[in-house]
């Protein structure tokens, strides 16, 4: 058996080895120490913010953020249906309600314009809107030009879901800086990876220092443990810090690779009628090409995503569905939609292929072959 082809595995050389092991020898073991501080200040000063929380994942990124701007029960906060869970979870845990809003074709990212009216309609209606989350999906920049304006005209506050985003920019700012607040994560799968973490960044130093507040229990200033309000433990270690120091000098290497990577499917696909990569004809300044998509015109004659996720997973290659929008998923059955066709169409005919900037050319190689033969109809 060859070995297995993951769709984005984690990337790490000896360069995190050392700073693992660094951290593990100065004693700074658990739970914060410098590292935490230096990867804070450098992961803000890639991003273009003022400061920065390193936290315990991506998703106690966004429940801080969305505490931070007013989420919470008798508010509504308006999203994309076209994103990974954690986006929509995290509205729950405040108690706020998800309103989904559909994706553009083009790139999947929500529609800009229809995320507008939403938050119109909304307000007429006489919701409390307390924030709208664009999500950079699959590590491509949402359409701020339109999003950011907007939403300040409307009055509602902007918290980017660049989870997925980092590295990219849009019109010359980095991912993450778009909002009052801005999610990362950190998880294995994602372009870089603490083996799990996340970051919360922003302008705003006093929304950091709450959350910080609030990510160690919410401890007041006295000598002993003493509580006003409900903290939680979602801090992130020096150890894990030490190897976020460690990817992030190499970040943009391993999005070089993965835009190589991308690269090579379309030059792979350019000749076949029905198959196109998702985005790729646009500007891909705005991309960390964290994964590729590839698209499929149910109209050629060609195979089904299932048959050619089945296909390829036999070969122990991992091939997987796009995100299932949110509003087709049972545990959001009863929420408010705005749109839907798009989505619906994105993830009836889309695939996301194995994207690591680990790949080899030789594993590249092997997932096309496999898949010029996957995605004969049949
Ligand atoms: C990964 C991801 C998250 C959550 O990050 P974790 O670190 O896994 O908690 C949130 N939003 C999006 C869009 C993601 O892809």
């Amino acid at each position: 058996m060859t070995d297995h082809i993951y769709m984005s595995k984690a990337h790490v050389t000896q360069v995190e080895e050392d700073l693992v092991l660094e951290a593990l020898r100065s004693g700074w073991v658990a739970p914060l120490g410098p590292m935490v501080d230096r990867f804070e200040r450098e992961i803000a000063d890639r991003v273009g913010v003022a400061g920065a929380l390193a936290l315990s994942s991506g998703t106690a990124a966004l429940h801080l953020a969305l505490l931070e701007v007013g989420a919470g029960p008798g508010t509504t906060v308006v999203l994309p249906s076209m994103t990974f869970a954690a986006t929509a979870n995290a509205v729950l845990y405040t108690g706020a309600t998800p309103v989904f809003v559909d994706s553009r074709s083009d790139d999947a990212n929500v529609d800009g314009a229809l995320l507008l009216d939403a938050v119109r309609v909304l307000q007429a209606e006489g919701h409390d809107v307390a924030a709208a989350i664009p999500v950079d999906l699959y590590g491509r920049c949402a359409d701020y030009s339109v999003i950011e304006p907007g939403l300040a005209d409307l009055g509602v506050t902007l918290v980017e879901d660049a989870a997925e985003g980092l590295g990219a920019s849009c019109d010359g700012r980095g991912a993450g800086g778009f909002g009052r607040a801005g999610v990362l994560s950190f998880n294995g799968n994602k372009i870089m990876t603490t083996s799990g973490g996340g970051m919360l960044v922003s302008d705003d130093r006093e929304l950091l220092d709450r959350a910080r507040y609030l990510s160690t229990q919410a401890r007041q200033p006295a000598p002993w443990y003493e509580h006003t309000e409900m903290g939680f433990n979602y801090r992130m270690s020096n150890i894990l810090a030490a190897l976020g120091v460690g990817q992030l000098s190499r970040l943009d290497s391993m999005i070089q690779r993965r835009r190589a990577i991308r690269a090579r499917y379309a030059d792979a696909f350019a000749g076949v009628t029905g198959l196109d990569i998702l985005a790729h004809e646009l500007d891909d300044s705005h991309d960390n090409c964290w994964l590729t998509s590839l698209m499929l015109d149910p109209s050629a004659d060609l195979a089904t995503p299932d048959q050619i996720v089945e296909r390829m997973n036999a070969q122990g290659i991992e091939v997987r569905h796009l995100w299932k929008p949110m509003h087709l998923q049972p545990l959001f059955a009863g929420a408010r939609m705005f749109g839907g066709g798009v989505a619906e169409d994105l993830f009836a005919r889309g695939v996301n292929l194995p994207s690591g900037s680990e790949l080899t050319d030789e594993q590249i190689d092997r997932v096309i072959d496999a898949l010029t033969t996957a995605v004969r109809k049949g």
